[in-house]
């Protein structure tokens, strides 16, 4: 197991900044998904990271040991991309044994060290195929044994599972986390996939404009959103208008259509006007007659296991998300009541780049 650290990591492209001094502590064992949407400089990073790409400043220290200027092939670690990026005209065992015979590792250790990757990603007996005889999950699945027969320091995964469809992918994420797991491997993933994200991480950096906006467990980024970017980015989020009434220095009274609420708000918020958000499984749907907001049932789409709501109101369209327990609760064009408990409701209380 390694712990990993980036110190003031920067990486600049002539007048375009892509990473700006990132810190970044990444503990043993553990699972960090770095999440942005495209062009935020987490490919970057973890390009830095694996060596393929010069820091313009900072420096990248794994188990107390300054990598920054260490070649890509002695840092010791496993790197998976995208478009898994197999030699296709070697077999399996010989692309997941690449790696040992580039680390000139005697015959028997490499056999031995082959067979162990093949049984991890659970692909033994397909030893002989070339990558064009097999699936999508199955190479993926080749690309992780050959980053994990180097047994590296740390597993450095780039958009692994993009190519793959929505239930492949749903089982990889399964898959590649318990290995993980298993394997007490420490991991960084690059995503612009929320729920890749939280399903698989221990903590998550949301990344904009080439630094890092949030850094936490994937309930703390969803519950408590550092910055509006952040709340929007992991997951929807209803943004409602909130005006504050009354104020005594960050501790204020904020109301919303009919309802106020008590929070702390940030030192520079000076206008009363003040975004407010509330996520859409917080919302509930009832009688119109008996609760905050009255509304119009816009759309609604069915998932399977739950129903998304978008309501007219008075306040916006809002989303609502219920758990479908085989009863509908309103149809398009009906009118309907939303609720909701001022607990639930968020501002941002400590004001950050947005970027
Ligand atoms: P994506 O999800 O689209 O891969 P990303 O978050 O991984 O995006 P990066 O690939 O790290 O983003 O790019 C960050 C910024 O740096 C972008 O503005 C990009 O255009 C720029 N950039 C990346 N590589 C180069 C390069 N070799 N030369 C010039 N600019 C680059």
């Amino acid at each position: 197991m390694s712990s990993l650290s980036l110190r003031a990591l920067s990486k600049s492209y002539g007048p375009v900044q892509a990473v700006r001094g990132v810190d970044l502590d990444v503990n043993e064992g553990e699972f960090l998904s770095l999440l942005g949407p495209s062009g935020c400089g987490k490919t970057t990073t973890l390009q830095m990271v694996a060596g393929f790409v010069p820091p313009t400043t900072g420096s990248i220290v794994v188990d107390g040991q300054d990598l920054t200027s260490i070649a890509p092939e002695k840092r010791d670690m496993g790197v998976v991309f995208q478009s898994y990026a197999l030699f296709p005209h070697m077999n399996v065992a010989q692309n997941i044994g690449f790696g040992l015979e580039m680390r000139r590792v005697e015959r028997g250790e490499l056999k031995r060290r082959v067979e162990e990757a093949l049984a991890m990603v659970r692909l033994a007996g397909l030893e002989g195929r070339y990558p064009s005889e097999l699936s999508g999950g199955q190479r993926q699945r080749v690309a992780i044994a050959r980053a994990l027969a180097i047994r590296p320091r740390v597993l450095l995964l780039d958009e692994p599972m993009s190519n793959l469809d929505a239930k492949l992918r749903g089982e990889m994420h399964v898959e590649l986390r318990s290995l993980q797991r298993r394997l007490g491997i420490t991991a960084i993933l690059v995503t612009h996939d929320q729920v890749e994200a939280m399903t698989m991480s221990d903590r998550i950096a949301v990344m904009t404009n080439g630094g890092i906006a949030q850094l936490g467990t994937p309930q703390e980024v969803y519950d408590r959103p550092a910055s509006q970017f952040a709340s929007s980015f992991l997951g929807h989020t209803n943004v409602l208008s909130g005006r504050i009434e009354s104020r005594i220095a960050d501790e204020a009274t904020v109301r919303v259509g009919p309802t106020a609420f008590r929070t702390r708000v940030a030192k520079d918020q000076v206008t009363p006007d003040i975004a407010v958000f509330v996520r859409p499984e917080r919302l509930r749907l009832g009688s119109p007659d008996q609760a905050t907001l009255q509304g119009r049932v816009s759309t609604r789409l069915f998932l399977g296991g739950s129903w998304i709501y978008e309501i007219e109101t008075e306040l916006g369209m809002l989303r609502i998300t219920q758990q479908n327990t085989g009863t509908v609760q309103a149809e398009e064009g009906e009118t309907i009541g939303v609720s909701w408990n001022a607990e639930d409701l968020r501002v941002i209380a400590t004001e950050r780049s947005d970027g």
